[in-house]
């Protein structure tokens, strides 16, 4: 099985610890000790495996700092950190089957850790890593209906706050008098949706 850190280590730092990986779940000769791999293992018990190491892969993948401080997508033919304005595009634009998108916004956590077995096997319907929530589900149709909603709001001066929480009472009163108070409504029913605050978050113009 393709994992993350197969995908985009190359040449893995080789250990000597033999056994099955924390991480990924797949067999070892070349493991390292969990304890050189995380400083904690207290925080993230809950998406680890079964297992006494790291393999050589999760290991070499888990020590770059690049993957955690950085947006970037992976493909068997390569790897490439994503600026800014290229975080929307990629969302809607993946490359070619298999791959893996992983959002960060401040570089703190690693939104893939419960994800090193997620490949996305399709353009249309995949899970992404974003930090902080983790992994998030792409829908492409719902995801082209919420762009189009946010991109429209954001020229109505609806600030990104309030697509995330509530409308201001000048807002409501400015949808009354120029008519679009419908609009106000479709954005209530997508509030609370991570894969709505993804969109809003990424959208720079
Ligand atoms: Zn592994």
């Amino acid at each position: 099985m393709i994992t993350i850190p197969r995908l985009l280590i190359k040449e893995p730092q080789k250990g000597k610890v033999k056994g099955t990986c924390i991480f990924c779940g797949q067999e070892t000769e070349f493991g390292h000790r969990i304890k050189d791999t995380i400083s904690s293992i207290f925080t993230m018990a809950y998406v680890l495996q079964g297992g006494n190491c790291a393999c050589e892969y999760c290991f070499s993948f888990m020590k770059d700092q690049t993957y955690r401080r950085k947006s970037w997508v992976a493909y068997p033919g390569g790897f490439k950190t994503l600026d800014k304005s290229e975080k929307k595009s990629i969302l809607f634009n993946p490359p070619i089957p298999p791959f893996f998108i992983s959002i960060t916004i401040t570089g703190q956590k690693q939104p893939w850790l419960e994800a090193f077995d997620r490949l996305a096997y399709s353009r249309n319907e995949y899970y992404f890593a974003y930090e902080p929530f983790g992994l998030v589900f792409f829908n492409r149709e719902t995801a082209l209906k919420m762009d189009k909603i946010i991109v429209k709001a954001l020229k109505l001066k609806i600030t990104k706050t309030e697509l995330k929480t509530h409308f201001k009472m000048k807002t409501y009163e400015r949808a009354a008098k120029e008519g679009f108070e419908e609009l106000l409504q479709e954005i209530k029913s997508f509030r609370h949706n991570q894969l709505w605050e993804v969109l809003i978050n990424v959208t720079t113009n």
